[in-house]
Parts: C-alpha cells; structure tokens; sequence
C-alpha cells in the first residue's frame, strides 16, 4: 500500500535536489520530501542573499575530513565548471567576487529556480511540510512512515544537511538514520563560524568593533591570509571563519597583524626616522587609526619612539606579528555556515555515494563528514556528491 517511487530523497537542499534531477533525467520515478515549507532554503539565505554558488578552484585541499581523500572522485566526476556551464545555460548571471568564488550577480532565488527546473523537467514529485517518521529496509527497498501516508522505494538518498543554522531547517536526522544503519557518526562541531570573546577581552575590543583588516591567522596547522573583522561579539571576517574549523576550544589565535611584513625592521626603522612620534601615530600609517589607537592602548604603547629600548621594540613587534587570542568560544550553531564532523565516508562509495553492504542506501551533501572552506567550496560539494549519487540511484 501507499505511494511507489524507485528513488526518495529525504531533503529537498542543494545536494538533495540535485541528485533527484540527476536521478529522474535517468528516467527514474523520484520523489523529494522536505520537512519545510520550501526548498532550498539555505540555498536562498547563502552568501549573503548572493549564493557563492561555486569555486573555480574547489578540489579537495580545499575540503576537511577525517578520509581526506574520499571527496576526490566525486570533485573530479563533476567540476565547478559543469555547474557553471549549468547555470549560463538557465542564463543566470553571475560574478567572480574574489579569486575564483562566483556569485549570483542578482538573487541566490536564481539558484533555486534552476533546480526546480531541472527537477521540473525531469518529472520529479516534490512533498513539502512532509515529516519522514521511519525508515526501514525490506526485499529489494525500503519503506518509509511520513506524515503523508507510506512510500516504498528501490533507492533511498539522505540528503538532510548538517546542524548549522537550525532555524533554516536542520535536523539531527540523517545521523540518527545512519547510526540505525550502523554507520559511525564523527563528533559534530560548528564550522565557518564567528569567534566569542570573554567579556574583559571584548570590552578592550570594543571601540574596535567594525574595524576589518587583513591579517594571517593560525590555529594548530592551519594559517590563513585574510580580511580579520572585530565586532560588538567577538571576532570574525573571512580569516576567523576559515580557522574556526581547526581551532580547538582553549587554545590560541596566532594574528599577524602585519603578514608579509618584518614587523621589528618596520618598528626599528621608525624609530630611526619619527623619534619623537608615538607608535600609534606611526602605526596608523598602516592600519586603520582606530585600530592604531586601540592596539597601542591595548599593549600600552605611549610615548615617544626614542623612549623604546630595544627589548621594548622587540615585544611589540612579537605583538604586531603574533597577536595571541583565546577565543571564549565560538557563536555555535546559529551561526556556523557548516557543521564538521558527521557520517563516517569510510562506510561509502566514493563514485557513487551507496551504504557498503546495504544496497540502495546513499547519503550525499553536508550530511557527510566532508567540510569545505569558504568560497563556494560547500554548494561545489552538495552539486558534485548529488549528481554521483543522482547517476546510480
Ligand atoms: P541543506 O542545503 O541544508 O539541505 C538539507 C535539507 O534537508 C533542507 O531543505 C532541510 O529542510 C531538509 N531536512 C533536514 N532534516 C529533515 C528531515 N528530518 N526531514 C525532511 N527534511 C529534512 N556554502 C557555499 O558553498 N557558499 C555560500 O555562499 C554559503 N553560504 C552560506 C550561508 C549561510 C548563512 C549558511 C548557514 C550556509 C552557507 N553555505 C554556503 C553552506 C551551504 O549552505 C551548505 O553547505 C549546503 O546548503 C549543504 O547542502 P545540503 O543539501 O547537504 O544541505
């Protein structure tokens, strides 16, 4: 009884709606079920109204996970440029913002158009405001209790998303449906994600919020050169989201505040030709005179130059060249751009996404342990593991 699809897709997001495209182009009979009233709700709220569609770059030094070199086949089978072929063809416009990172010249709404009508055109139902209840396997399938009444199907493909930004829908369960599977989950952690600083620090900070300058940041291995950003919270911009990822909670920022430069010939230098001038003064010829004014306050930098010995030179440019930080935190979920962690990819194809061992289950997209970094890096993920997927099921 009920509704026969050959595949479902539970998630109708970027990744899920891909695959489902993908799968009844195929001439499968496919169904999408979503919880939430539209599709693509992330899609729309993404790279600030813009959707970072994709990056010319994405490979999988651009990728975190545990199996590092399972996101390889998948990034290989479907570049960014096939998705970018895809979206000239629905003559979307775009640009290039940064260096390979491509947006939506107008809406990220553009995005979701194209999906629906790649769906559109390839006969696939959609279930809005649909709650999957269970899922179990049987002969040949699987069959599923939602909140429209029982679906069997050949293929099933989860396509739930991560924990970020719960508001836009996120749920825990694609991992509770992988650990009914007995696949391991990694521990989950908020990603691409703004730094909180403990009241005392932030209060320092403060007259800084607004501030953006480019900086290096480094958390254990990880080093990135990029815009930094202190705000009423804490601290964010491109540099802080990137290193949330491989910060862990207790330790050090590492900022060099002057990257590419050598800070103590800079300071020695001035010191030499301005002896009676103030280093915020000084400082100010480099950075914002905000940003000048506070770090010198911050650090206790007063006086004229001349009055700085050298082991005083010295400090200060240890200062300016690797400002430790101890974040208190991170602003967690309802923030994070992504989640780190999650189903273990040892369990799966890399070509085509399939459960080892348990024909016709697949999870693709966010769900997976697989994180991008910033820049388009996550949607070229959820395109690229959808059309596997989309393709076998
Ligand atoms: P999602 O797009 O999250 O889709 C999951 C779908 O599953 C949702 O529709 C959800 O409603 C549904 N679902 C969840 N649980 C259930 C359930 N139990 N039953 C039924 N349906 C369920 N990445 C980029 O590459 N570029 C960007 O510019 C960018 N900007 C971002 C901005 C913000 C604010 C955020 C939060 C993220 C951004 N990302 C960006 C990350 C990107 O949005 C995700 O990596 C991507 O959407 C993941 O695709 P997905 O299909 O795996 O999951």
């Amino acid at each position: 009884s009920g509704a026969t699809f050959d595949v479902v897709v539970i998630g109708a997001g970027a990744a899920g709606l891909m695959a489902a495209a993908t799968a009844g182009a195929r001439g499968r009979r496919v169904l999408v079920i979503d919880h939430a009233e539209r599709p693509g709700k992330k899609i729309l709220m993404s790279g600030g109204g813009r959707c970072n569609f994709t990056n010319l770059e994405s490979g999988p030094e651009h990728f975190l996970s545990d199996n590092p070199d399972f996101c390889r086949s998948a990034l290989a089978r479907y570049t960014p440029w096939e998705f970018l072929a895809l979206v000239e063809g629905h003559g979307i416009p775009w640009v290039e913002k940064a260096a390979g990172q491509l947006f939506c010249r107008d809406s990220s709404r553009d995005i979701v158009t194209l999906l629906e009508r790649e769906n559109h055109a390839a006969g696939t139902t959609l279930w809005l405001e649909t709650r999957v209840e269970s899922v179990e396997a049987m002969e040949g399938g699987y069959r599923l209790a939602t909140s429209a009444g029982p679906v069997t199907c050949e293929s099933l493909i989860v396509a739930t998303g991560g924990r970020s930004a719960p508001k836009m829908g996120a749920t825990g369960f694609g991992y509770a449906l992988a650990e009914q599977f007995g696949l391991q989950v990694l521990p989950t952690r908020p990603a691409l994600v703004p730094f909180t600083l403990d009241e005392g620090l932030r209060r320092q900070l403060s007259e800084l919020a607004g501030v953006s300058i480019p900086v290096e940041v480094a958390a254990g291995e990880a080093a990135f050169h990029e815009p930094m950003l202190i705000t009423h919270r804490g601290l964010s911009g491109p540099a802080m989201l990137q290193v949330s990822g491989f910060w862990e909670p207790g330790e050090a920022l590492t900022i060099d505040l002057l990257p590419g430069e050598a800070a103590l010939d800079l300071l020695r230098e001035w010191r030499e030709d301005h002896p009676t001038r103030p280093l915020d003064r000084l400082l100010a010829t480099r950075f914002p005179r905000r940003f000048a004014r506070g770090l010198a306050a911050l650090h206790g930098w007063t006086g004229p130059l001349q009055g700085y010995s050298n082991a005083d030179l010295e400090r200060a440019a240890a200062t300016l060249a690797g400002w430790r930080l101890v974040p208190a935190g991170t602003e967690g979920w309802r923030t994070a751009e992504v989640t780190l962690g999650g189903v273990d990819t040892r369990a799966l194809s890399s070509r085509t996404f399939e459960v080892q061992g348990q024909p016709g289950l697949y999870f693709i997209g966010e769900v997976l342990d697989v994180t991008g970094q910033l820049g388009g890096h996550n949607f070229q993920w959820a395109w690229a593991s959808g059309i596997a997927a989309g393709r076998h099921a």
